[in-house]
């Protein structure tokens, strides 16, 4: 009877929108009691829009716009996506870079016409490549960060020139989503690469209390052993390239249907409508599938 049991639980969570790797996942859904969930593209839409750019004196914003959006062109990040859109938007044609990499977490570097041109977290700039915000623009960063903007800084020639804030708004039913997983009995925790002030402004707005801010890709998985070693049995929704090692890490991974490749891949579990409600629904029926077998 297990086995058939077992596999009405998986018939069932297709229907839900729950794509389940194997019946083996039923088990560790149903022991899990905390939840760690990513920021960008699994609470908020992941869909930015640039909302403000801050170039310095000497700079134009065309300029400022068109070397960024250049540089974010070989990015697949949502913030790549907001400024590559709203650069195009407001420029017109941007530039193809002559080459591009990018630094998970961190930001970008492109040659764009012979110059060096890199976009990313300002803690980046200036740990990574020695490029300091001056300090209009450090006033500027202060200023969108205390709307819960996302801020990347922009630099070429060797000094930033300019900073763009981007926004992301919360999913409609990340709220009720987080509601029903303290009813199911799961701690939610909030980790995300982004700054403190935007994650605690998003995490507000959902009703989670617990944030892990900052936390760099590979960070992201310590975070979950860190729980796990507190005697914590983890879930982790996500959906980011960054989010892939987090997700094999923890006890069960969930991966959102608009996510990347490799997130899915590193999960236990796929939500085909990237609703996190589906991520309480997955636990409540692995529970009461469970429960049928006893
Ligand atoms: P999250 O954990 O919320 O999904 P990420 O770890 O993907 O966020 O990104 C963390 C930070 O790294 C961003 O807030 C941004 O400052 C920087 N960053 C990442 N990718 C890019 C990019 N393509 N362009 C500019 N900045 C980036
Ligand atoms: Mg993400």
């Amino acid at each position: 009877a297990t086995p058939t049991a077992l596999l009405v639980g998986t018939g069932r969570g297709a229907q839900l929108g729950i794509l389940i790797k194997g019946p083996q996942v039923l088990e560790s859904t149903r022991r899990v009691d905390t939840i760690v969930l990513d920021k960008t593209g699994t609470v908020t839409t992941g869909r930015m829009t640039l909302v403000a750019t801050a170039p310095t004196a000497g700079t134009t914003e065309a300029e400022l716009l068109g070397l960024a959006g250049a540089a974010e062109t070989g990015s697949e990040h949502p913030i790549a996506k907001a400024i590559v859109t709203g650069a195009r938007d407001r420029t017109g044609d941007l530039p193809t870079p002559e080459s591009f990499a990018s630094t998970d977490g961190l930001g970008v570097q492109a040659l764009i016409d012979g110059r060096v041109v890199l976009v990313g977290r300002p803690r980046w700039l200036a740990d990574q490549w020695a490029i300091p915000l001056p300090s209009d623009l450090q006033a500027a960063l202060s200023s969108f960060e205390g709307q819960g903007r996302t801020v990347v800084a922009v630099a070429w020639d060797g000094q930033a020139n300019g900073l763009i804030a981007v926004s992301d708004t919360v999913k409609p039913t990340s709220a009720a989503a987080i509601a029903e997983f303290r009813r199911l009995g799961l701690r939610p925790v909030l980790l995300t690469g982004d700054n403190e002030i935007v994650a605690a402004a998003v995490a507000a707005e959902v009703g989670i209390t617990e944030v892990r801010a900052g936390v760099l890709p590979a960070e992201k998985a310590e975070a979950i052993r860190q729980l796990q070693s507190e005697g914590r049995v983890v879930a982790m929704v996500g959906d980011g390239v960054n989010d892939a090692v987090a997700l094999a890490t923890a006890d069960l991974g969930i991966a959102m249907g608009t996510g990347t490749d490799v997130a899915i891949e590193a999960s236990d579990l796929t939500l085909v409508r990237s609703d996190l409600v589906a991520a309480a629904d997955a636990i409540r029926l692995s529970r009461r599938t469970l429960a049928t077998i006893k």
